[in-house]
């Protein structure tokens, strides 16, 4: 364990100090582990016979936490080494597999969250001093690689992944609970979980509709099935009853997470846009608003937002610093909110909005929140 810890260490020096950059240390030790590191994360990952010991876990912690390393330097460094691309389509898909094993609470909080910060490009974003926004940059190899991470992901939840994935109390400091906090359950890795899929979702989305044959609304059929996966885990932790609107689990799961909440409230939105199923009933009762799929599928971005405003008591100045804030993705997803209405679809989606809105106000929604209140 020594070792890792001082490879972390060298790593992230090399991450922050521009200095130590310019030289060639970086690709000599990347070079030296290249042959042993691979087999070495698979012992470590594979061999979680029970009872793990104290060291065993505090290895495969440190382990995750060099794994976090090396993709924070393949995206930030744009390093095409064959060490950091392994950690991405190789590595880390094995660690999934530790949801299943008999390893401490803390270490699959960790995996979750290592998971969200590689799948959001933000790797790193607790050591660095001010991680660069890449994702827009173009890097076809990087995208390849997440593109690798999250099909194993998306494979694994249709496999049952997410029943895996535990909750143990609330706690927001990492790896063990507040004290005198309130019993419930541990938001913190419902919701990166809950966002990792859905970024998951979010790259194999945009990698079918670039290879769609020139057409920018490749249909994402598989789409509700994914989220009804995510809403039965949810569910489960949120103690959720009968009857429940389901857009409800985005201000539900992130009440203490706005950015996290508005990353995830932009990636529906994207989805939303791009399948045209979601946007009509399918029980041919048009006056039923609650029945269209895409409230079925907790992912009405009309809805989400609408719950949104509400989570901050509707306050103008909460939003006025989400917009001017560089920490959240506000100001995108609040201009792609309104602007979806240039959409082909717009008329509709104007109809839909102005409807809910009644709908929300006149009895539904008040019931709704007075039965359920989040
Ligand atoms: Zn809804």
């Amino acid at each position: 364990m020594p070792c890792l810890m001082s490879l972390i260490s060298v790593y992230k020096g090399i991450l922050v100090d521009e200095r130590i950059r310019k030289g060639d240390h970086l690709l000599q030790i990347m070079l030296a582990l290249e042959d042993v590191f691979e087999g070495f994360c698979s012992t470590c990952m594979t061999e979680c016979q029970p009872p793990l010991g104290a060291e065993s876990s505090s290895r495969l912690s440190c382990l995750l936490d060099l794994l976090e390393v090396l993709v924070a330097l393949r995206i930030e460094l744009k390093l095409n080494v064959s060490l950091c691309k392994r950690v991405l389509s190789v590595i880390l898909p094995q660690a999934l597999n530790l949801m299943s094993v008999p390893v401490p609470y803390f270490v699959k909080k960790q995996v979750i969250l290592v998971l969200k910060r590689c799948l959001l490009y933000k790797a790193g974003e607790d050591f660095l001093p001010s991680p660069h926004n890449l994702f827009n940059q173009q890097d076809a190899a990087l995208d390849e690689e997440l593109a690798v991470l999250a099909t194993t992901l998306l494979n694994a939840v249709q496999q049952g992944w997410l029943l895996q994935v535990p909750s143990c109390g609330r706690s927001s400091s990492f790896g063990g609970a507040n004290e005198g906090s309130e019993p419930g359950p541990d938001l913190v890795i419902l919701g990166a979980a809950s966002l990792s899929v859905l970024k998951a979702l979010e790259i194999q989305f945009r990698n079918k509709a670039c290879g769609g044959i020139g057409q920018g609304d490749a249909e994402f059929s598989e789409m509700p099935v994914y989220m009804a996966h995510l809403l039965n885990f949810l569910k489960r932790h949120l103690g959720w009853k009968e009857p429940v609107h389901f857009c409800e689990w985005v201000s539900l799961t992130f009440i203490e997470q706005d950015d996290d909440m508005l990353e995830v409230a932009k990636s529906l939105l994207q989805m939303y846009l791009h399948n045209p199923r979601l946007h009509s009933s399918t029980s041919g009762d048009e006056n039923d608003i609650w029945k269209l799929p895409s409230h079925q599928c907790g992912m009405n971005p009309h809805c989400i937002f609408l719950l949104l405003l509400k989570n901050v008591l509707f306050d103008a100045s909460v939003l006025l610093d989400f917009l001017i804030s560089s920490e959240t993705c506000f100001l995108e997803y609040f201009v792609r909110q309104w602007t979806c209405h240039g959409h082909k679809n717009a008329v509709h989606m104007w109809i839909h909005q102005w409807c809910l809105v009644q709908k929300m106000i006149s009895n539904h929604y008040f019931h709704t929140v007075k039965a359920h209140p989040l």
